[in-house]
């Protein structure tokens, strides 16, 4: 076995109640490293492009990788590889908290989950395999009542992943929450995938032990130079400040740089954003959490003491859930934006989806073109608050809005009301203030993602320009996707990506399990993975055509800095994406070419 690995997969058939545990082999860790590697793989292995994503014939992969559970800092991430119900293509999604480790403590690399119970069922994991359980008196329950009933049932300080009752009711961006309702896998609708399986929960039972690597000296070296340069580091999430205020801190920076959408992708400037701002939050903040074994520590929780919302206690929100409910549906109250993000925790929704699915039905409904029982305007908590309801139970209106922006506006003939790509509704970054992000929405494999190559921290680099896409943005693209693709086989979190350069990645890599890839190495492993995920979205009947942006994106200019007026030109992105597919070894189409195919050892 190769140090630092659990050394075992297990692959549970939920339909015949088979548990079958095998050793990784030491060619998927060699050419897929972990996590996104491991899941993209055994995606591309085992799902057809016809498969509905909400039939038993789909897989859920949890992967974790070889940092899971050492001493390497804010590497507390899990994977989760499916296809998506919401965009009908490849999916990952990410996250934090503890069952990382615990998951590599008890002996495994991935989880793989086929077919469908007959019943509720949840799946209670040790070192010893797996069980599948009874989870009836689960279901119907919320992700926080699911959660603390198991943790009495089993073990009081085991990690549990459930759904609440919008996976179970199969709303497609359903989220699969942890670490009572701090983390959550949010994007893609993981969730739903587990709620078509009538999977309420996962329960990982196991105690910490010391993980074996391949040169320890060598990661005690490498773990105190990172923390020593966390202490140093005077700015960006390192900083005091982020430490502070956490993700909030950019609501005030995205207004101040017009790049925060706001009224449903109208305007890149809410005037009200210093009510949703870090500073209101800093009012209401309780204590910091951090996921396991991490100094950065950027989990607030918030409680809400007074007025029409006191009680509600939740952690976050986060600066795109502020996005999403106060720039989108211009909420500019911060205890009612608390609400919203406490209800999604607690149903089990993506916040990012349903603050755009709330967004557009606003629109849409002061357009005539949405009925809803009740009045959707802007700035209303209230009707966001029933929207969410609605969703979640897929009561009246809310059975529509639970398939998602796309779906949503196809059955309401509204398709040019959609703001989404291959069928995920962005993040909280403007693609016309930040034109790297242009390009990260249409090329990302996932849909529109600003996690996969983050090029926001390009846009505001100052190195290139910000309100357009010259082909130089192209490679610094290529470069931030494949060091981000290392650090999602790893499983490092994002919010240390000033900390783990390309040096420090192969130094890791190398004294965690004595395979020394040489940077190079390493961006041929992310090529691998980027290759796959682009033949199972190929495979799932995407094509070139989707690797653009809504038209608004196109057509309607917003006000920038300096009074400035700005759109993303098409033709520029065209061939930026263009170049992006030469860069890769792709064709003009993006078809992986055949050389590219055989140099990656990509076989079938
Ligand atoms: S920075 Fe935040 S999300 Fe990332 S590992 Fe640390 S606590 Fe978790």
């Amino acid at each position: 076995m190769i140090p630092s690995y659990g050394g075992s997969i297990l692959e549970i058939d939920l339909s015949r109640k088979r548990v079958e545990r095998r050793s990784t082999p030491e060619s998927l860790c060699k050419e897929y490293i972990g996590g996104k590697g491991f899941g993209t793989k055994m995606l591309y292995e085992r799902v057809g492009g016809d498969v509905d994503p909400l039939s038993p014939d789909n897989i859920l992969v949890i992967s974790v990788g070889p940092t899971a559970g050492t001493k390497i800092p804010s590497a507390s991430k899990a994977n989760f590889n499916f296809k998506s119900p919401l965009t009908g293509g490849y999916a990952e999604s990410h996250i934090g908290g503890y069952i990382a480790p615990k998951l590599k403590w008890a002996g495994y690399d991935m989880i793989m989950i086929t077919g469908k119970s007959e019943r509720p069922a949840y799946i209670q994991i040790d070192e010893n395999g797996a069980e599948i359980r009874d989870a009836s008196h689960l279901w119907g329950k919320t992700t926080y009542e699911t959660e603390e009933i198991l943790k009495k049932e089993t073990d009081k300080n085991a990690a549990t992943l459930e759904i609440g009752p919008a996976g179970e009711n199969l709303v497609r961006f359903a989220c699969i929450c942890h670490a009572e309702g701090w983390r959550q896998a949010g994007r893609a609708g993981a969730g739903a995938v587990m709620g078509s399986k009538n999977l309420k929960a996962i329960v990982v039972i196991s105690d910490q032990k010391e993980v074996e690597v391949a040169d320890s000296d060598a990661l005690d070296g490498l773990v105190k130079e990172v923390l020593d340069n966390i202490k140093r580091d005077p700015v960006g999430t390192l900083a005091e400040n982020y430490r502070k205020y956490g993700t909030p801190l950019m609501v005030e920076r995205s207004n101040l740089m017009k790049f925060f959408p706001t009224r449903y992708w109208h305007l890149v400037y809410f005037e009200r954003f210093e009510k949703i701002g870090p500073k209101e939050m800093a009012k209401y903040v309780v204590s910091n959490r951090a996921c396991w074994n991490c100094p950065l520590a950027c989990g607030k929780l918030v409680e809400i003491k007074d007025g029409k919302y006191a009680g509600t206690r939740v952690e976050g929100p986060e600066y795109e859930t502020l996005f999403a409910f106060g720039g989108l549906c211009e909420i500019d109250d911060f205890p009612a934006i608390a609400k919203l993000n406490d209800l999604c925790d607690m149903y089990g929704l993506d916040t990012i989806t349903m603050g755009n699915v709330a967004g557009f039905a606003i629109e849409a409904y002061r357009l005539g073109k949405l009925k809803s029982e009740r009045p959707l305007e802007y700035s209303d908590p209230e009707s966001v608050i029933w929207l969410v309801e609605q969703v979640a139970f897929r009561k009246g209106v809310g059975d529509l809005l639970a398939e998602g922006v796309k779906k949503a506006s196809e059955n309401l003939n509204a398709r040019e009301l959609a703001v989404e790509t291959k069928g995920l509704e962005p993040p909280g970054y403007d693609p016309r203030s930040l034109q790297g992000m242009a390009l990260g929405y249409a090329l990302s494999d996932r849909g529109a993602c600003h996690l996969r190559a983050l090029m926001f921290t390009v846009d505001l680099s100052g190195e290139v320009e910000r309100y357009g896409i010259p082909l130089e943005k192209v490679p610094r693209y290529l470069d931030n996707e494949d060091r981000f693709n290392v650090f999602d086989c790893l499983m490092l979190c994002r919010f240390a990506r000033r900390i783990y350069d390309w040096n420090r990645l192969a130094r890791m890599i190398k004294a965690l399990t004595g395979i020394d890839y040489g940077v190079d190495g390493l961006k041929t492993v992310s090529q691998r993975v980027q290759t796959l995920s682009r033949l199972f979205n190929l495979r799932c009947g995407f094509k070139a055509e989707d690797d653009t942006l809504p038209k608004r994106f196109f057509e309607e200019e917003v006000e920038v800095e300096g009074g400035r007026k700005v759109v993303v030109r098409r033709q520029e992105l065209e061939r930026a994406v263009k170049e992006y597919y030469r860069l890769r070894g792709w064709d003009e189409r993006g078809i992986p070419l055949e050389q590219t195919l055989k140099k990656l050892g990509i076989t079938s």
